[in-house]
């Protein structure tokens, strides 16, 4: 028996897991789920941090299924994310027929975004320009002008480490064997903006086409990360892995999920060190559909079919997997982002019976 530690977050997040869970439980899967509180007895409404008793529960489980962050549960993804170390995001994009994609022909997209989530600009270290020119006096564009010219404003720091660049990149190289194994290209390609920022972008870039060219196996592409954008939607056929630096992960993977079927359908894992993982959708709190019961729940679902797969119930993974194909296909239970009329429980229960029914 594996024990998961589920945390809704807030908004739909809760609709989501909430019926991800119902799903796991009724169809008998051999899993143990914990629901921990995500703030302290007493906490002001508007949250508060991640009572301890959880994190402990979340660091002893065999992994972690959360639901979307809004205002008041950023605390939690922030724990999972920041102090967890959950460096790598793997992030799915996989088109099956009947979702509701943009293109006219979206069958046989099937790629992986894999996110760097530890570096790059969003640990998030700004402030006021004014510090940046007393503690850089000497910095220069590459015009070679000084930051004198610019007049009040802000600024944001963007870090590229060697170790984060490499251990990203063997992590792509795995996930491109694994999926190797099972038919795909073996082609592990990068996205960066290293013809403009040529020290930071540029090890990226260059760390990962060291590391892919050391594996025999693996093809190396790289396109500059506005390219890659517009080939996600004209080419998405053209892609396997995708591996990117924090920023440009978040965004391109939100581009390789509208062009499957939307963020309703998008799941993500994210691995930290010594086989710790966290699963979630990517999709957040949707607070225009929250509380009505119509959110999608095919992003978490795909989640568990990651989660599962990770806790080594590789069967349980690909009949929840072959289950939500199912429900596609049939076309009769789905929810209104995906063109039909179903509530998160009706489509759940659909993809339950699909699962029993295998
Ligand atoms: P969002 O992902 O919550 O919603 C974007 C759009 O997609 C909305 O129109 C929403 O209705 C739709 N959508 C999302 N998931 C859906 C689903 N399962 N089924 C049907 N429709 C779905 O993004 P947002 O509106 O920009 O952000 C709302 C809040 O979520 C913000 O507080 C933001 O910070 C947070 N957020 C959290 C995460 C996370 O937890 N990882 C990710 C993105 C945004």
């Amino acid at each position: 028996m594996k024990t998961i530690v589920a945390l809704p977050g807030e908004g739909i997040g809760i609709e989501v897991v909430d019926a991800a869970c119902e799903l796991m439980t009724a169809a008998g899967m051999p899993v143990k789920i914990l629901t921990p509180p995500q703030h302290e007895t007493g906490a002001p409404t508007g949250g508060g941090a991640l009572p301890e008793s959880t994190r402990r529960a979340a660091r002893e489980a065999d992994a972690v299924l959360f639901g979307a962050a809004g205002p008041s549960t950023s605390d939690v993804v922030a724990w999972l994310r920041w102090e967890m170390e959950a460096w790598g995001g793997v992030r799915p994009s996989k088109f099956y027929r009947g979702m509701r994609s943009p293109l006219a022909d979206a069958d046989g997209i099937d790629l992986v975004v894999i996110r760097e989530n530890s570096e790059g600009i969003y640990p998030g270290r700004e402030g006021d320009l004014a510090e940046l020119k007393r503690a850089l006096p000497g910095s220069r564009d590459r015009l070679g002008r000084g930051l004198d010219g610019y007049g009040e404003g802000r600024y944001a720091v963007k870090v590229v480490t060697c170790r984060g660049a490499e251990r990203i990149a063997r992590f792509a190289c795995d996930v491109a064997r694994k999926r190797k194994a099972r038919g795909h290209p073996g082609i592990v390609a990068c996205a960066t903006k290293s013809n403009v920022l040529r020290q930071s972008d540029a090890l990226f870039h260059h760390t990962v086409e060291e590391v892919v060219g050391g594996c025999p196996d693996l093809t190396f592409e790289h396109f500059h990360v506005d390219d890659a954008a517009r080939r996600l939607i004209r080419f998405p056929r053209s892609f396997d892995v995708l591996v990117c630096m924090n920023q440009y992960g978040d965004i391109l993977s939100d581009v390789a999920a509208e062009v499957a079927g939307g963020l309703g359908v998008a799941p993500s894992a994210n691995h930290g060190d010594g086989g710790w993982a966290y699963f979630e959708s990517v999709h957040g709190s949707a607070p225009d559909i929250a509380g009505r019961g119509i959110a999608n729940p095919t992003a978490t679902l795909l989640s568990c079919v990651l989660l599962l797969d990770h806790l080594g119930l590789a069967a349980e993974a690909e009949r929840l997997d072959a289950a939500v194909a199912r429900v596609y296909g049939d076309g009769k239970a789905l929810t209104p982002d995906q063109g039909g009329t179903a509530t998160t429980k009706t489509m759940t229960a659909a993809v339950l019976g699909a699962y029993r029914n295998q």
